[in-house]
């Protein structure tokens, strides 16, 4: 009998976290991912299995939410081996890197404020330290190329294919003994937008019986790419011919690469004003760029024939601290992407604080704000925000751009979906309850399969 029990992203999107049992008792965990937003506090919770009898983790891509608890998973006991792309294996070790540093910085200050009131030792420990990071990175690991065919054991093989999310990304097809039967299931992992220029469209599935797909935005549509694209452009070039500066906060990872390519453009098309500067000031969305120029022979036909993708003489690098402050003696004329995405943190906020009073500049918003993010405040109209203990008043101009999400919208999944052959049920993960209803009406009605939403613990017989 082979069983699966999702531990996470189950009626949520983040946490991603499923376990399987095979009939001949190998033992996998797809994804061990960080809750974050509302549900962080789940990562303090037990994981729920033994991290000690798992013997492969299948990692399908690098976002936090795939892979931010592997260092968990590591402290819990886990010896198994971890099978990923290339890609993802470089990407992980930024993540869980700057994760681990993030914790450590936010337990300092949380210490130091605590130690004042005599309450330190209500301060919860960071859930892992780099050492633990470090030590998750050198565990056994197999690199897998799209297509290849991977043995967990005599009767069980997975083959990772390209889910064109971000760079590395996979679904996984598992074909698997039963009592005897053959057998094959799906997990998509996270599926791109195929309007995205960056990264070339989700492969196609082969057959499954059973596919779990995400469902993140398995209530919608997205807007047209290309439109996007235009209004993008076009914010910059209105606040560059006034004189003013743009502010993009940015996620280190695909967005950024995205900005860069749309940017690249206009430099090629001679778009930009030649005295333009463009600063990316993030190391991790640096270090990221150079992953993606690594491996760009896996992106679009678009990004990979070119040398240097994400490269033009406008583009400068901002590593180090000072490199970053002395972006606020530039007067005029430049671009600056930083991050953190949603402005709750990073080298974003004192470009706030130096330039969004001034009513010349513009913030252009190009990720999702979730609620409760200093980013959101700002999308929904705030005129004054509170930066290091300082109020500053927001009178640059607002943009905020909505289709350039990595995510396949409600059209894709479906179209996705209905080209699994053999199909007998999809089991809905990743993604909010509510937007799930929506999605598995519309899955019934279209593609006339059994349709489950996944709940967090339940046991699946596959
Ligand atoms: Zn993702």
């Amino acid at each position: 009998m082979t069983i699966e029990i999702s531990y996470g992203a189950a009626e949520v999107v983040t946490g991603s976290c499923h376990f399987v049992k095979f009939d001949d008792g190998t033992k996998a965990l797809i994804d061990c991912g960080m809750f974050q937003g509302l549900d962080e506090w789940k990562n303090y919770e037990p994981l729920g299995f033994n991290a000690k009898e798992i013997d492969y983790l299948l990692v399908t891509h690098g976002h936090l939410d795939h892979v931010g608890r592997i260092p968990l998973l590591y402290k819990e006991g886990f010896r198994g081996k971890i099978i990923a792309t290339a890609a993802t294996f470089e990407l992980m070790k930024i993540v869980l890197l700057d994760t681990a540093h993030l914790m450590q910085e936010d337990f300092e200050t949380a210490f130091r404020k605590a130690q004042r009131r005599g309450e330190e030792d209500l301060v919860k420990k960071p859930l892992y330290t780099k050492r633990d990071v470090k030590a998750a990175l050198k565990l056994p690991r197999r690199v897998v190329k799209y297509g290849q065919n991977i043995k967990l054991s005599p009767n069980i093989a997975v083959r990772y294919k390209d889910a064109g999310h971000i760079i590395g990304s996979a679904f996984l097809e598992i074909e698997y003994k039963d009592d005897g039967v053959h057998k094959k299931v799906i997990f998509s992992g996270d599926l791109g937008n195929r309007q995205v220029h960056l990264n070339p469209p989700p492969t196609d599935p082969t057959s499954a019986r059973h596919l779990f797909i995400e469902s993140t935005y398995g209530d919608r549509l997205h807007k047209n790419y290309e439109e996007s694209v235009k209004e993008f452009k076009e914010a910059i070039m209105m606040t560059l011919k006034r004189g003013g500066n743009v502010l993009i906060p940015s996620f280190a990872i695909e967005r950024t690469q995205q900005i860069l390519c749309i940017l690249k453009e206009m430099s090629d098309h001679r778009e930009l004003p030649p005295h333009t500067e463009v600063y990316l000031d993030s190391p991790m969305a640096i270090k990221t760029t150079h992953v993606y120029q690594k491996y760009r022979h896996l992106l679009s036909d678009y990004c990979k024939h070119q040398p240097a993708p994400f490269d033009f003489p406008h583009l400068r690098f901002a590593t180090s601290t000072n490199a970053s402050k002395r972006i606020n003696a530039k007067k005029s004329g430049n671009i600056i992407i930083a991050g953190s995405g949603m402005c709750n943190g990073g080298r974003i906020l004192h470009h706030f604080k130096h330039r969004i009073w001034d009513p010349k500049n513009s913030v252009i918003f190009v990720g999702y704000q979730a609620e409760g993010t200093l980013g959101r405040d700002i999308i929904e109209g705030a005129r004054f925000i509170e930066i290091y203990g300082e109020r500053i008043a927001i009178r640059a101009k607002i943009f905020t751009i909505n289709g350039f999400s990595a995510h396949a919208d409600q059209n894709e999944l479906t179209s996705w979906a209905g080209k699994v052959h053999g199909l007998e049920k999809i089991f809905l993960i990743h993604g909010e309850e509510d937007k799930q209803q929506v999605f598995k009406k519309h899955l019934i009605k279209t593609l006339h399969k059994k349709v489950h939403i996944v709940k967090q613990g339940e046991i699946i017989h596959l």
